[in-house]
């Protein structure tokens, strides 16, 4: 998909991916709380943000090497690429 974010990874999706669930695949394990949702746009896992206290999604990127992941928040259309730092609507 072909974005103005100047990202190779973002530009080599085909389709998304989305929130099968509305949860953090992480925090429901541990009982703990998140505040949004964003899904890994390389194997499709869906965890929490960076505002919430686990930041289950950036340890995902930076434990697996998966750079990009999409908003799961309802109303929202963008793409993030942690090694770019590349932020992109959709
Ligand atoms: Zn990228
Ligand atoms: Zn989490
Ligand atoms: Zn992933």
């Amino acid at each position: 998909m072909k974005t103005d974010g100047g990202c190779a990874h973002m530009d080599a999706l085909e389709a998304l991916k989305t929130a099968e669930r509305r949860v953090c695949a992480e925090c429901v394990k541990i009982g703990a709380r998140w505040v949004h949702l964003r899904t890994c746009q390389q194997c499709g896992v869906t965890l929490c943000c960076d505002d919430s206290p686990n930041r289950h999604a950036s340890k995902h990127a930076r434990a697996t090497g998966h750079p990009v992941i999409a908003s799961a928040e309802p109303g929202e259309r963008w793409l993030y690429c942690y090694p770019d730092e590349a932020f992109a609507e959709y």
